[in-house]
């Protein structure tokens, strides 16, 4: 079991730095903010990484929350392999050089675990290791893509991105759809979430043939992978492939409802 949930707790189960949990009684911890007031503690749950054992706490509160408004400046963006993130107003972050550095930890790591007994304590300490960087790898990510996604509200009111089909993707389509995981955490997790906080609106729009539209004249323009350029013959727009296909996110969100947003168990993981 890598975590479990006390859906219940008893009266006042909280203190600082110490939580009531029935049937384990007090245990203490190392608080890392001060809770939130006026919200009350529905449930706790107990999660194990590699680093050390964590406690996530949900909290409720009686608050009517409007769903922002599709209005004012529209940005939209569009994940890939090339760029981290392109967005419409032409900004392409890249993606960070310290995952492929953490990756070559990692395999160094796993190389050596290779060489150790089976079983053996030195074994053990090498799992250990390999754990707590995947953790650190995890953790990194995360943060990465927070920065993201703030830049991103930063830059507009209406953060429109491509509906991202994780099982569809996997099948067997190439190149830029060779997206993973991470994408999907961030587009369909942090970002909503970041969204809901800033209160900006997000939505995710339809993004079939995207790269292919002319954002100037709508005009087809048939592109292979390889071409990271768009050129359209028809009117002359000039932009790299993956702004192109972020204006024509952005265009697609126009006259559209904010989803609702969810904040259920995925997105309480992501607060913790
Ligand atoms: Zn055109």
């Amino acid at each position: 079991m890598r975590s479990f949930v006390f859906p219940q707790l008893g009266k006042d189960p909280l203190g600082q730095g110490v939580v009531k949990l029935p049937s384990l009684g007090q245990v203490k911890f190392r608080q890392s903010r001060p809770y939130p007031e006026g919200y009350q503690v529905k449930q706790a749950r107990i999660v194990k990484r590699a680093s050390g054992f964590y406690l996530m706490l949900t909290f409720q509160a009686a608050l009517e929350i409007c769903a922002p408004p599709v209005r004012g400046h529209i940005v939209g963006g569009d994940v890939g392999l090339e760029y981290f993130l392109s967005t419409s107003d032409g900004l392409q972050i890249e993606r960070p050089k310290f995952f492929v550095d953490m990756q070559c930890k990692l395999k160094l790591l796993q190389r050596r675990l290779k060489r150790k007994k089976l079983g053996s304590s030195n074994w053990v300490k090498s799992h250990k290791q390999i754990a707590l960087l995947h953790e650190r790898i995890a953790n990194t990510r995360k943060d990465f893509h927070f920065k993201v996604a703030h830049q991103l509200c930063d830059a507009g009111d209406v953060i429109a991105v491509e509906q991202l089909n994780l099982i569809g993707l996997s099948r067997g389509m190439l190149g830029k759809h060779m997206l993973d995981a991470g994408h999907g955490q961030f587009l369909n997790q942090i970002l909503p979430w970041v969204c809901f906080k800033r209160d900006k609106a997000y939505v995710q729009v339809d993004a079939r043939g995207t790269s292919q539209e002319c954002p100037a004249c709508e005009h087809v323009v048939k592109k292979k992978l390889a071409d990271r350029w768009h050129d359209c013959p028809n009117c002359g727009a000039s932009m790299p492939r993956d702004v192109a296909s972020a204006v024509v996110i952005g265009q697609r969100a126009v006259g559209r409802t904010v989803q609702q947003n969810t904040c259920g168990d995925g997105l309480a993981g992501i607060a913790a």
